[in-house]
């Protein structure tokens, strides 16, 4: 049966449409952070970053059967769920951040566009400055600050003129490898940053915006080193430019120790890009910036997203809010990750091929190497485990550049039970063999 709808897929879709698993399962329902297949096997789902809350939720389907019975329209009209939502979104800032206007859209992809636009128009500029290895999405301009190989193999072809590639702060690769601390690592890259702004402005081509991640997603889970996200704005903000967060994965909660990735920086970016667990799978994505970057949008005409902001994905929105807080996810996020970080720590002890262990919450990634001092990434092995993982009832796949780092992303309520079972499942797979 799943023979047949890969077939029927295959007929219907263009050969670059992305897809997990070579030979994958047709999956049936999801319930919380479980998936079960036709053939009646579950999974736990350790992939699925948009479902916060889980599959099934019953508070998001209330929502949008009631909402979406009573009235849905577009944000040219007037309804108080847009104003509620926003003030929502905005009430989960930190206090005193100047960040006080949203704009609601319906993807990650527009939510970064957005905010490019947003930079340029606000500054007259055009220079966007983006990092190595960084996912932001697909449409022309948000595609166009993608640098990872891993969806694009030739991400660093073409690029437009108006971009500018940034080195990646890893510390576990490249240039300060073995740099004598992490701080170091920072400072280095931070400093060779300095000097891309500066070769920039000599050329004539004074930064708009620096736009990145606060932990590097597509390079594996890569946590920033200590200092370097401060430094870097500064230095984008001293040369007149705006810094970009995007908080499409890494925002809501999913870090554990704060409720936006940046926060872990101690930095306020001037615009925040949002999406995916917004609406739990309901497709709702947003920038929060000032009203005086927002007004800047004037200059290119007037904003409008025929779905972006209507009645139901803002109603979507308020209920995953509300289950967010009323379940106690982010507290979740903190203790079931730290568990999950601590085991494959153990399991590290005993299985020579996992090397750094990055992330942080439930947005980790678990690097596998065939030698810790060379780093040689393990690349068919990850493959072939995550295959064997999955006959084991666990979903989980690979990333980065090199594909040897298991991405941990699943919805937040992953439980303590599960996380276990998916180490103990972990562990077999490394001793029996791939
Ligand atoms: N930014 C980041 C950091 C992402 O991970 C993604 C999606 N993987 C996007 C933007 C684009 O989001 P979407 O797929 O909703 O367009």
């Amino acid at each position: 049966e799943s023979g047949d709808e890969l077939a029927r897929r295959e007929r219907i879709f263009a050969s670059a449409q992305e897809r997990y698993y070579d030979s994958p399962m047709q999956i049936e329902r999801g319930w919380r952070h479980h998936l079960v297949d036709t053939t009646g096997r579950s999974y736990v789902d350790m992939v699925n970053n948009v479902a916060g809350l889980g599959h099934g939720h019953p508070g998001v389907a209330d929502a949008l059967n009631s909402q979406i019975r009573r009235l849905n329209t577009n944000s040219r009209f007037l309804y108080r769920e847009l104003a509620e939502y926003s003030e929502r979104l905005l009430a989960m800032l930190p206090a005193g951040t100047g960040l006080d206007t949203v704009l609601l859209v319906n993807s990650g992809s527009e939510a970064v566009d957005l905010a490019l636009r947003l930079a340029q128009a606000a500054t007259g500029r055009k220079t966007i400055v983006a990092l190595r290895e960084a996912y932001h999405g697909w449409t022309m301009a948000s595609d166009a600050v993608t640098t990872s190989a891993f969806d694009n193999p030739f991400a660093l072809e073409n690029r437009p003129d108006w971009v500018h590639v940034a080195d990646v702060p890893n510390r576990f690769r490249g240039t300060y490898r073995g740099a004598e601390s992490d701080r170091t690592v920072g400072q280095r890259y931070a400093a060779d940053f300095g000097d891309d702004l500066v070769r920039l402005g000599a050329e004539g081509r004074d930064v708009a915006a620096f736009v990145c991640e606060s932990v590097l997603g597509n390079a594996g889970g890569v946590l920033l080193p200590e200092g370097y996200l401060a430094d870097v704005y500064a230095r984008v903000r001293a040369a007149g430019g705006l810094c970009i967060a995007d908080e499409v994965q890494v925002g809501f909660g999913r870090l554990g120790s704060s409720f936006w990735g940046f926060e872990e920086s101690g930095v306020v970016p001037d615009i925040v890009s949002i999406a995916k667990p917004m609406g739990n799978g309901f497709p709702v994505g947003g920038v929060i910036t000032s009203k005086a970057i927002a007004d800047a949008l004037a200059s290119q005409g007037q904003f409008f997203s025929s779905a972006g902001g209507n009645p139901l994905s803002c109603r979507v929105g308020i209920a995953v809010l509300d289950a967010m807080r009323d379940e106690g996810l982010q507290q979740n996020v903190a203790e079931v990750g730290e568990r999950l970080s601590a085991g494959v720590r153990e399991l590290a002890e005993r299985h020579e091929i996992i090397g750094p262990i990055h992330g942080k919450g439930l947005y980790v990634g678990v690097e596998l190497v065939r030698d810790r001092q060379t780093m040689e990434p393990a690349s068919a092995e990850a493959a072939a485990i995550c295959e064997r993982l999955r006959e084991l009832g666990v979903v989980v796949l690979t990333t980065s550049e090199r594909s040897n780092v298991l991405k941990v992303k699943p919805p937040l309520t992953l439980s303590a039970e599960s996380a276990d079972f998916v180490l103990a499942q972990l562990d077999r797979v490394l001793t029996e063999g791939w």
